[in-house]
């Protein structure tokens, strides 16, 4: 999915991974080929990545470990990573923010049963204890329908769903 944060993500380091396909081939696919673009590669439905190379910028260890450090503490202070969440939920459109557009639209907090819009980060969907998954896909495409309503913006789930809600 090409993670990221910060101004950096996996395809900026990525050499080449080893992929198994469906059909049980090796294959060795280079960066150029998993075709990375934001939160998104080329790798084949159902293919599994069972190796990767990495390219690194050597540097002081000192330094390297301060910055891990840094980025940390401002993830711990931004994001509510103590909680029950699938991380960030949308993806950001195009020029903008996707928690500053869900902030704008009043969906800050905002629940639905045990599923809330986290008031620390609106990217975020808590489950506050007992909210089922149909709950909190109900609470985002509201989120989706007060965005799309407020500034004409269509957010694009950055978590994939999988099964069917009953
Ligand atoms: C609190 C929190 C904060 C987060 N912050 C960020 C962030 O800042 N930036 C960001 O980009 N993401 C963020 N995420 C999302 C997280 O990085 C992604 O969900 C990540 O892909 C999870 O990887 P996993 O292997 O732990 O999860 P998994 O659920 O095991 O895998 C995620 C997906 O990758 C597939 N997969 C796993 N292993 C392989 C493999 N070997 N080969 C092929 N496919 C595979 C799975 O089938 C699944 O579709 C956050 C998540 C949380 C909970």
């Amino acid at each position: 999915m090409n993670a990221g944060a910060y101004g950096r993500d996996v395809s900026d380091i990525l050499v080449e991974a080893t992929v198994v396909t469906r059909e049980g081939s090796v294959e060795v696919w280079s960066a150029e080929k998993l075709g990375f673009t934001y939160r998104h590669s080329d790798l084949p439905a159902g293919a599994v990545v069972v190796e990767a190379v990495f390219s690194g910028t050597p540097g002081e260890p000192a330094v390297i470990g301060a910055e891990m450090d840094r980025i940390a503490a401002e993830r711990e202070a931004s994001q509510p990573l103590r909680s029950r969440t699938g991380g960030s939920t949308f993806k950001n459109p195009e020029g903008h923010k996707a928690w500053a557009l869900i902030d704008a639209a009043g969906c800050r907090g905002l629940t639905r049963g045990d599923a809330q819009v986290s008031e620390k980060h609106c990217n975020f969907l808590l489950n506050l204890g007992s909210a089922s998954s149909a709950e909190i896909e109900a609470l985002g495409e509201e989120v989706r329908d007060r965005v799309k309503a407020h500034s004409g913006v269509t957010l694009e789930w950055e978590i994939q769903r999988v099964g069917v809600a009953k």
